[in-house]
This record gives C-alpha cells, structure tokens and sequence, in this order.
C-alpha cells in the first residue's frame, strides 16, 4: 500500500511524487519550484488557472517498486 501518486511537474514536464514526501509538489523538486518563483516575480510567466485536461491527469502512473 505504498503506491505513490505521480503528477507531472509543471515546470518541466517530468514525474513528480504528489506526496506529503516531496515538500516541492507539485514541482518534482526544489529547483524547478525556485526557477517557476523566479518567473512569477519577473512577470513574464502565467500559470493557467486549471491544469491541463489532457485526459492523463485523472490517471496517474504508479510509481514502479
Ligand atoms: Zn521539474
């Protein structure tokens, strides 16, 4: 019952832990949630207001073990 949930960082696009564990979610990691900082403040970046409804979204893949 250790299935983690995967989400997909929104700074890069990879795997991201969606877990209590990862202090970074829903980045995959502190360097990907300071650049995604450092483009807010330079306001040359907007987040869209509902992540994307690709359809994977709903379904997150499992982490491997
Ligand atoms: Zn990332």
């Amino acid at each position: 019952m250790l299935l983690k949930r995967l989400v997909k960082c929104p700074r890069c696009g990879g795997d991201s832990v969606y877990d209590l564990s990862n202090a970074y979610r829903p980045f995959c990691g502190e360097r990907c949630k300071n650049i995604d900082l450092g483009a807010w403040s330079s306001e040359s970046f907007r987040l869209p207001d509902q992540p994307p409804t690709d359809g994977s979204y709903d379904e997150p893949d499992l982490l491997p073990q």
